[in-house]
């Protein structure tokens, strides 16, 4: 362990105003420093500009006495410290309860040093140590290194240097700055904990917020270890060299997560918290699945990297062509390690995977924009999604996972069960991941050549043509048959009453118990007519609409039929006449219809 160059104090006193106090003590000084702040977090491709929650910012020399400087632009603060050393000190406000952020109340302190700890820039590859000082004396979850050298007030050479003063304060060590905003660090007065062991490193599963006595902690943590353990299976091993934690902080309407090297940050509403003589139901399997998909990027983005993000910027948008790889097959392989684990059986699995199929078909917007147009603007569209956004754009989750899919299937089918996306996945780790090399997407493409015979090699490059840059669908019907899987396409349903007519638009009840078009297919009739996104509808051929069931009349008349709505547009009241389409057929099944050995391979449990 290398001697730290800085330090960083983090003491979170005023919970009420959310505001965490920050000291750093730097010793190895230069004649300007540089101290920065990043606009966004690896992991989540958005500016969010972390500089609008600094305050109070100041600086001083080792006599106290205040130094001079400036601010050279939103994010950057330039210290004039005259090659001493010095402290500055701030204040962050933190009321983000979110996994990107940080957040201060009396009962908890979540904080991504992202977003806290200023990066000084002439020692961002130093190692630097920062203890962290609760409101009261609560544990903390992260995956820092505890710094065990005994604190000294000169050990940086300032007289600033914190000393730990109770048992409260926790000291940990960071080999630099990459490592140290990677590390987000929980803290709250009440918490449950249940550790496993896995491939013999510790797994710490941690509850924070709202902790009900009856939470099954330990069927949970059994069921995310037989997920970590189908995981490693996969990859030959594991590449945590130290503890994980999974850290889950609980609320209503919380849903979440952000992956780290030997962490997860994640976010999970009550329901989805299994109980205990409970059984699995939707919402628990939902966090499983959470939990599987964060664990998965363990390797697929936080070691194996694409070319683009093997070094981050964080002061501006960093775009990338590959995430349909990162996050999508990252989402496929969350459900399949679902069913590996046996935490699900057959049929649910296909339910969920049919889900994913029927969401991504009622997505107009698959037709304007490819999965790596979708990567590489996920900045500006997935990220700023609004109610327009299904008509011009595709996630790159859903759909890289459909793509995932088809690929799996591709793979197991052309080479008659001897490989499969578990291949792939294994030889990028091997060749690239393991190394630190990144990858783009002709390494990928190789990969998958190696797997397959050679005349197999054009159709496997008009596959990734088809599937990254076109906008059709993918043919999953007709390759899921050799699986024995029957693939059926139906109109949508609500409330188990089948779709028979299509007005153009979703509806949803807003605050006010009204009832609002959120969604407008920009290619309907009722586009056409003027209907918009946001009308308030009053009601439907003179009948007053008093809540979604008398709506049922826009889906369940026949296709060709005219209707009147009576609108309201911000306080102005008017009527359009919509002609009923006939619905579109966007709902999946997929259904186990004969055993093959494909199929069995394809669908096996693993542990
Ligand atoms: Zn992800």
């Amino acid at each position: 362990m290398k001697k730290p160059t800085l330090h960083y104090d983090i003491a979170a006193k005023n919970t009420g105003a959310h505001l965490i106090d920050v000291q750093i003590t730097i010793a190895q000084s230069d004649h300007d420093v540089i101290a920065k702040m990043p606009k966004w977090i690896p992991g989540s491709y958005k500016i969010r500009d972390y500089a609008r929650h600094v305050q109070a910012f100041a600086a001083y020399d080792t006599d106290n006495h205040p130094l001079s400087w400036q601010k050279t632009d939103g994010d950057t603060w330039q210290i004039h410290s005259g090659n001493q050393p010095l402290t500055i000190t701030y204040q962050i406000y933190a009321y983000d309860l979110s996994v990107r952020g940080a957040y201060l109340d009396d009962q908890r302190l979540f904080l991504n040093p992202c977003c806290v700890c200023l990066d000084i820039i002439h020692l961002s590859n130093q190692p630097r140590t920062i203890t962290v000082t609760p409101p009261g004396p609560w544990p903390c979850f992260t995956q820092l290194i505890p710094h065990l050298i005994p604190n000294s007030p000169n050990s940086l050479g300032s007289s600033n240097q914190h000393v730990a003063a109770d048992t409260t304060s926790k000291t940990y060590y960071a080999e630099n700055h990459d490592l140290l905003i990677d590390s987000p660090i929980e803290s709250a007065q009440h918490t449950m904990q249940q550790t496993v062991s896995v491939a013999q490193i510790p797994h710490h599963v941690v509850f924070t917020g709202q902790l009900l006595p009856d939470y099954d902690i330990t069927r949970i943590s059994a069921s995310i270890a037989a997920i970590c353990q189908a995981q490693i299976q996969l990859f030959n091993g594991t590449p945590l060299t130290n503890d994980y934690h999974f850290m889950t902080y609980i609320e209503p309407n919380l849903y979440g997560g952000l992956e780290h090297l030997h962490s997860t940050a994640l976010m999970a509403s009550p329901e989805m918290i299994l109980r205990q003589d409970a059984p699995l139901d939707k919402p628990t399997i939902d966090f499983l699945g959470l939990c599987s998909h964060e664990y998965f990027h363990l390797w697929n983005i936080k070691r194996l990297r694409p070319t683009d993000y093997l070094h981050y910027d964080l002061y501006q948008p960093q775009h990338s062509e590959m995430l349909w790889l990162f996050e999508g097959f990252t989402s496929y392989y969350d459900e399949v390690f679902l069913r590996r684990a046996n935490i699900i059986d057959e049929a649910t699995f296909l339910d969920r995977q049919a889900s994913n199929l029927s969401r991504v078909l009622a997505t107009p917007g698959r037709h304007l924009q490819s999965l790596a147009e979708s990567s590489f603007d996920a900045w500006t569209k997935l990220y700023q999604a609004d109610n327009n956004s299904r008509n011009h754009m595709v996630s790159y989750y859903s759909k890289g996972a459909i793509f995932a899919l088809y690929l799996d299937l591709w793979l197991r089918l052309h080479t008659q069960n001897q490989a499969s996306l578990d291949d792939l996945m294994r030889w990028l780790w091997q060749h690239y991941g393991q190394d630190n090399r990144g990858i783009d997407e002709m390494d990928a493409l190789a990969g998958c050549k190696q797997l397959v015979s050679a005349d197999k090699h054009t159709d496997l490059e008009r596959l990734f043509n088809t599937g990254i840059h076109g906008t059709q669908d993918l043919p999953l019907a007709d390759i899921l048959t050799n699986f024995g899987i029957d693939y059926e396409l139906s109109p949508a349903k609500t409330k188990n009453q089948v779709h028979t007519s299509e007005p153009g638009f979703r509806i949803s009840k807003n605050s006010r118990h009204n009832i609002d078009i959120t969604f407008l297919d920009s290619l309907s009739h009722a586009a056409q007519v003027g209907v918009s996104v946001d009308d308030e509808i009053i009601a439907i051929n003179h009948q007053h609409i008093a809540s979604l069931d008398t709506t049922a009349v826009l889906f369940t008349n026949q296709p060709g039929e005219s209707i009147q709505l009576t609108l309201n547009r911000r306080g102005r009241l008017f009527e359009k006449h919509v002609i009923l389409a006939p619905p579109a057929a966007t709902q999946v099944t997929l259904k186990a219809t004969q055993q093959t050995a494909l199929g069995q391979a394809w669908l096996e449990t693993t542990v």
